[in-house]
């Protein structure tokens, strides 16, 4: 614990408190509520008296349709599925199965907050592969920061916080990577649905060699229920089930049912929603702003515009009201922010004016 801090968004929310209706661009969280059928299914897992444990690795029936889910999908047949609370509880297993106290994490430079504060609980060293400027993975970024300690290559796509999806080169370099190293491979494909310009590919579909973490908080809109899977190797596999005996125990019943159910429930009108909300702030600030479109996820992680750092310029957004993140929460530098478009379109509308402005005052010498 002692290298860890408490996350850097939390200061931002102490600042934002004192507002009254933010326009709020900070979420991690799909704005669709669980559809109903889902919801039905749930309440009626708690009525027919599933709140029990459920067995260490989820109920069959749920184990069975992520099976067959990655099977139609990347015609992936895995060896194993254990279901996790969260996809953070798939991480936490896995990360604690895996490294012993020295090992090194290749972590891709931004990253999802969690990667770096679990290797380090670990006792393990986080090495950032850097991806700036345009966040794509290079050989020479993994060259650069691989080394005879390095356990873990971590892939995370679509990526948070930069809305960016691996290319099948990319993914093929990731594995040919590991291999040569002798790493073992997490992916992290928690916004796999949220894709908007080409077919989503899986490291699944290119190796067995790989612990896939997966899971529903964003696909369903149900980050508070707690459902993620995880699939890989047999043998580590088992020991994630073993050390969530030990932990979680199990992820939560009636929710385990409910997800069952939504696998027959269509939710691609409310993804398809998504590619408007990205299209709609991406088209809005791209003139103002140097950013990468982003090709899934909800997030764009655009560039601080003039020489403020990240915390003056959301510290500025604050004072206009709005809520971004700073890049600095997500990295290990402070040369960006990240807004998320999971809001709805009149706040995105209203959010995108408000960052023009901010640019065009940060252009006309008016915000230093
Ligand atoms: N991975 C990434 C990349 C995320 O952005 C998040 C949530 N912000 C998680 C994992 C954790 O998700 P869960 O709610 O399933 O624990």
């Amino acid at each position: 614990m002692q290298g860890i801090k408490s996350s850097g968004i939390r200061r931002m929310f102490e600042l934002a408190s004192s507002l009254e209706s933010p326009l709020n661009l900070s979420i991690g969280q799909a704005d669709f509520d669980v559809p109903d059928p889902i919801k039905d299914a749930a309440i009626k897992a708690i009525r027919d008296g599933k709140n029990g444990y459920t067995v260490t690795q989820g109920i069959p029936e749920l184990n069975e349709r992520i099976h067959a889910d990655l099977k139609s999908r990347y015609r992936y047949d895995a060896d194993a599925t254990l279901v996790t609370s969260g996809v953070s509880g798939g991480l936490l297993l896995a990360f604690m199965v895996i490294l012993d106290a020295g090992d090194e994490v290749l972590i891709p430079d931004p990253y999802f907050v969690m990667y770096k504060n679990l290797a380090l609980l670990a006792g393990a060293v986080p090495r950032y592969y850097n991806t700036y400027p345009d966040f794509r993975l290079t050989r020479e970024a993994l060259e650069a920061a691989v080394s005879e300690q390095t356990k873990v290559l971590l892939v995370n796509s679509p990526g948070n916080p930069t809305g960016v999806v691996r290319s099948e080169e990319e993914l093929q370099l990731a594995v040919d990577f590991a291999r040569e190293h002798d790493l073992i491979l997490i992916s992290d494909e928690i916004y796999d649905h949220f894709i908007y310009d080409q077919p989503f590919r899986s490291l699944c579909e290119f190796t067995n060699d790989v612990i896939l973490v997966s899971g529903f908080s964003k696909s369903l809109g149900m980050a508070g229920w707690r459902i993620g899977y995880a699939t890989g190797p047999a043998d580590i596999l088992d020991c994630m089930k073993t050390l969530q005996q030990f932990s979680f125990v199990c992820a939560p019943a009636p929710a385990q049912h409910a997800v069952v159910a939504a696998f027959d429930v269509d939710l691609s009108p409310y993804y398809k929603s998504y590619r408007d909300k990205r299209d709609l702030v991406f088209e809005g600030i791209k003139n103002h702003f140097e950013v990468v479109k982003p090709e899934g996820s909800f997030y764009m992680f655009p560039k601080v515009p003039g020489l403020l750092s990240d915390m003056e310029f959301v510290e500025q957004a604050l004072a206009e009201n709005l809520l971004i993140v700073p890049g600095s929460t997500c990295s290990e530098q402070g040369s960006h922010f990240r807004l998320s478009f999971a809001a709805s379109n009149d706040i995105l509308q209203a959010g995108v004016e408000t960052l023009n402005r901010m640019a065009s005052a940060v252009k006309a010498g008016d915000l230093k």
